[in-house]
């Protein structure tokens, strides 16, 4: 694949979920979610939107959900995407989504991506129409989410 960063991720590298749950350790919004339930485009942020930004004091998990994209420690064996080498969903969305930006978009967490770091900057190409909690509509991203 174009752009591959690296052939794999070992496991235990200690890289980061794209696709986080907001209840994850850690977890800490990176974008911000936008456009419509067949078209959902994330708007990532730039690391001065996140100074001074608590947002559990702001909102619930199920709406930060609605809201943000998540990154937070990979759980590995612990997810049901990890086949114990790499994560299953990174590969089902750099390979069964279309591209939707032509260059790498702006993100906060590219240097400790999984989904980066396994399938290089063609996942990120695709990766803006993804969120956590998708919306109940016939659309390419409902295809790829279900583990396999
Ligand atoms: S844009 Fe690329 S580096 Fe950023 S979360 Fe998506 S896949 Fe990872």
């Amino acid at each position: 694949m174009a752009q591959r960063a690296s052939p794999s991720s070992p496991a235990g590298a200690g890289y980061d979920c794209p696709s986080a749950q907001p209840d994850m350790p850690g977890a800490r919004p990176f974008g911000v979610i936008s456009g419509t339930a067949g078209e959902t485009r994330i708007a990532f942020f730039k690391r001065s939107a996140l100074d001074d930004f608590d947002w559990r004091e702001r909102f619930g998990t199920t709406d930060a959900t609605r809201l943000f994209r998540f990154g937070a420690r990979c759980e590995e064996g612990g997810c049901q995407h990890y086949d114990g080498h790499r994560c299953s969903l990174g590969e089902r969305v750099a390979q069964g989504l279309p591209p939707v930006v032509d260059a790498l978009p702006p993100c906060l967490i590219r240097n400790r991506c999984r989904w980066y770091a396994e399938q290089g900057g063609e996942v990120c190409r695709r990766c803006p129409q993804v969120v956590t909690m998708i919306p109940q509509a016939d659309t390419p991203l409902n295809a790829v989410a279900a583990p396999r």
